[in-house]
C-alpha cells in the first residue's frame, strides 16, 4: 500500500530483467542457493503521471557479463535467444546497477511483470555486497491487469496481455529491454481504457514496499492424520509476526481441497492474507506449510473468490479438470 498520493509529476519506471541460472550438476566456487539467478540484462521505460495519462519520457537498457554463471543455460538461451558470446557484451552488474539506479532518478514506482523481480534484484545486490534496499515502492502489473481484463487472480504473461489489448508486435518477447517496453505498453493501455480513479487507486492498494520483509512463512510437523497437521500450525495464525497482536479474522478460516484460507486483520500492519497448504512427505505423511502475509488488493481478490466457491461447492470446491495456476499465488 502506498502511503502517499499519485499526483501530477509522480514518475513511474517499467523494468524488467533476465537471468541466467547455475547449470546442474556443474562445480561452483560459490553456494548456488545464494545466487539462484545471475542478472545478465536489465531494460527499463520511464513514465510521467499527467492529469490522468502516462507520457512515456525515456527508455534504458543494458546488458550484463556475468562473473558466476558465464556460460548460458539451456533453459535461458532457449527463452531468451542469448548466446555465450552475447554474455561476453556486457558491463558489470555493478555499473549497470548504478547506471540503471540514476535512471529511476526521483521516480517512486517500480513496476514489474510478476512479483519475482524485486527479489533476484535484491539477491544480486546482496551477492555483490551492494546495498540490497531498492528504496522503492514495487507494483506487480500483472494482477492490475487481471483487475481490469475482467479476470481477477489469473496469471496471464506480458504476451497475451498485448494481444488483448491489441498492441503491435514490433519485437520478440523474453528480451528484458522489449518485454519492458511492451509493460509500458500495457501500462498505458489500463490508464487508457479505464476510469483513472480505479487504476489509480489500484496502482495505490497493490504496490509494495519491497524493502519490508511482508511474507512469513511457517512448516509445520508431518503427521499420519492431515487434521492433526493442520492443527499443528494453528498458533502461526493466532498472532501477529511483525508485532505480535493478536489476530482478528476477517474471513474466518476455511478449507477447500488441500489448502486452508484466511483474512486475518493486526491493529497496527492492516490485513493479512493466510493459506495452509497440505503436503505429502516422502513417507507419505502429511505436512502443513503455512504463509501469512501482508495483503495485497491481489490477496483480497484470491481469498474472497476462493470463500465464493467454498460457499458454493464446499470442501471438494468447483469440479474441475486440471488445478488452476491461481492456486500458485
Ligand atoms: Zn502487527
Amino acid at each position: 500500500m502506498l502511503n502517499f498520493p499519485i499526483k501530477d509529476g509522480a514518475e513511474f519506471v517499467v523494468f524488467d530483467m533476465e537471468w541466467n541460472q547455475p547449470i546442474y550438476g556443474k562445480e561452483y566456487d560459490i553456494d548456488v542457493s545464494t545466487l539462484t539467478g545471475e542478472i545478465i540484462e536489465i531494460g527499463a521505460v520511464k513514465y510521467v503521471y499527467e492529469n490522468g495519462h502516462i507520457i512515456k519520457m525515456k527508455s534504458f537498457s543494458r546488458d550484463i557479463k556475468p562473473v558466476v554463471y558465464t556460460s548460458i543455460h539451456y533453459h535461458v538461451k532457449k527463452v531468451t535467444n542469448k548466446t555465450n558470446s552475447d554474455l561476453q557484451r556486457g558491463v558489470s552488474f555493478a555499473r549497470a546497477y548504478n547506471d540503471f539506479a540514476n535512471f529511476i532518478g526521483s521516480a517512486q514506482i517500480l513496476i514489474g511483470w510478476g512479483n519475482s523481480d524485486p527479489a533476484m534484484l535484491k539477491q544480486n545486490l546482496k551477492f555483490f555486497d551492494m546495498d540490497d534496499d531498492l528504496h522503492i515502492y514495487f507494483l506487480d502489473l500483472q494482477p492490475v491487469f487481471s483487475l481490469f481484463g475482467g479476470e481477477r487472480g489469473r496469471q496471464r504473461s506480458v504476451e497475451f496481455a498485448v494481444d488483448y489489448y491489441g498492441i503491435t508486435k514490433s519485437n520478440g518477447f523474453h528480451s528484458a529491454t522489449s518485454d519492458a517496453i511492451y509493460t509500458g505498453k500495457i501500462f498505458e493501455k489500463i490508464f487508457e481504457c479505464n476510469k483513472t480513479a480505479q487504476v489509480l487507486s489500484a496502482i495505490s492498494s497493490s504496490a509494495i514496499d519491497p524493502d519490508v520483509v511482508s511474507e512469513y512463512t511457517f512448516v509445520g510437523s508431518p503427521s499420519k492424520d492431515p487434521a492433526k497437521a493442520f492443527e499443528g500450525v494453528d498458533a502461526f495464525w493466532k498472532k501477529c509476526p511483525i508485532c505480535d497482536s493478536t489476530l482478528s479474522e476477517k474471513i474466518p478460516r476455511f478449507r477447500i481441497r488441500k489448502s486452508e484460507y484466511a483474512l486475518f486483520y493486526c491493529r497496527n500492519h492492516g490485513e493479512f492474507f493466510a493459506r495452509n497448504r497440505a503436503k505429502k512427505n516422502r513417507d507419505g505423511d502429511t505436512y502443513v506449510a503455512s504463509v501469512l502475509r501482508i495483503a495485497t488488493q491481489n490477496d483480497y481478490y484470491l481469498v474472497a473468490s476462493k470463500k465464493e466457491e467454498f460457499d458454493k461447492f464446499g470442501i471438494e470446491g468447483e469440479p474441475k479438470e486440471k488445478e488452476e495456476n491461481t492456486e500458485e499465488n
